[in-house]
């Protein structure tokens, strides 16, 4: 696919994780800030737009999206340390080059970012995090854009942080860049602290599954994976969408779930630990997008 290029009715299956949902009826993959700021500024992008990295927490319904979907991912991907101790990233750059790229110039606390199948971007969006550190945690300061193209730097008091919640307090943007500050550390150990933690996750998490990841948000003082095991859940099936035996909160697509499926699963779980535990889950996935009967 071209870049910087709208194309019409492309399948949303390939741009994700779950590898479900319908066309996009625009659908845009940039690689040049300034050439998307031009497209912007020019009101060239049919609207709603929605930005994505990876897909990687993202569902996206079967009746597709209408409007436009922009990916930054392998576009806008930049990586490099900003003297003294920043790392600049740019949004399409995929997490686990982040970590490693941070690893190798020798800073810590770096080796969580591995664990995230998705882009800087996403992270930015989702505060995602795993074993203690969040993306917030590190930031600085962003670059953003506005839907009229204008570019900002914006400072980390200038959004609502909160667990996978990042709110702007003024206006709707989207992220370009980040300036990340880590400490400064030891390349050796931060290097195997990425090792041993992608083991752990593949001895904990349904790897060789297409999956979103994790779909519920924990709720305070519980874990959403536990609530569902307890509910007898894993193994339950709706369609070809599947709680995995291997992870609680994980819902995999064995082959050939719709997003459909998927959604009609998330609120089976929703509605059997609501009976049994009186807690609601809240969907840590953004859902995107119309169902195929919707107008
Ligand atoms: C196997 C697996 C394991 C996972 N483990 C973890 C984990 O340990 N911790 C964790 O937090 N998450 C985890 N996730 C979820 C997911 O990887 C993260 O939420 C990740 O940050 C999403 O990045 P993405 O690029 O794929 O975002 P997408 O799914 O593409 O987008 C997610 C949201 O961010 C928005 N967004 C994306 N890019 C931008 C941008 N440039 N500007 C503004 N908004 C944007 C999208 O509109 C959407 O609302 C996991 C997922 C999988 C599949």
């Amino acid at each position: 696919m071209e870049q910087n290029k709208i194309y019409q009715n492309v399948p949303l299956r390939d741009f994700n994780s779950w590898r479900v949902g319908g066309l996009a009826e625009n659908f845009l993959i940039c690689s040049d800030k300034e050439k998307l700021a031009e497209l912007l500024r020019a009101k060239k992008i049919p609207q709603p737009i929605t930005f994505i990295g990876l897909g990687s927490n993202t569902l996206f319904r079967d009746g597709g999206y209408h409007g436009t979907i922009i990916m930054l991912h392998k576009g806008i991907s930049e990586v490099k340390e900003e003297p003294p101790d920043l790392i600049y990233a740019e949004a399409g750059l995929s997490c686990s080059k982040l970590s490693k790229f941070a690893a190798k110039s020798g800073y810590k606390n770096c080796a969580f970012f591995a664990g995230i199948p998705g882009t800087v971007g996403g992270a930015l969006a989702m505060n995602a995090g795993c074993y203690g550190f969040e993306t917030w945690n590190f930031v600085k300061q962003v670059l953003t854009i506005d839907m009229d193209g204008h570019q900002h730097i914006r400072q980390k008091e200038e959004f609502e942080i909160n667990y996978r919640y990042v709110e702007p307090k003024n206006k709707k943007e989207f992220f370009l860049a980040a300036w990340l500050e880590f400490e400064k550390g030891n390349k050796e150990v931060s290097e195997q602290e990425i090792k041993s933690l992608l083991f752990t996750r593949k001895e904990s998490q349904p790897l060789n599954w297409p999956t979103g990841g994790s779909t519920f948000r924990n709720p305070e003082n519980h874990y959403a994976a536990k609530l569902i095991e307890e509910c007898q859940l894993k193994g339950y099936q709706i369609g070809g969408a599947r709680v995995s035996e291997k992870h609680a909160n994980f819902i995999i697509n064995t082959g050939d779930a719709s997003a459909d499926d998927i959604e009609r699963l998330i609120i089976h779980i929703q509605s059997e630990v609501y009976k049994s535990k009186n807690i609601h889950l809240e969907t840590e996935v953004k859902i995107i997008g119309n169902k195929l009967n919707d107008h």
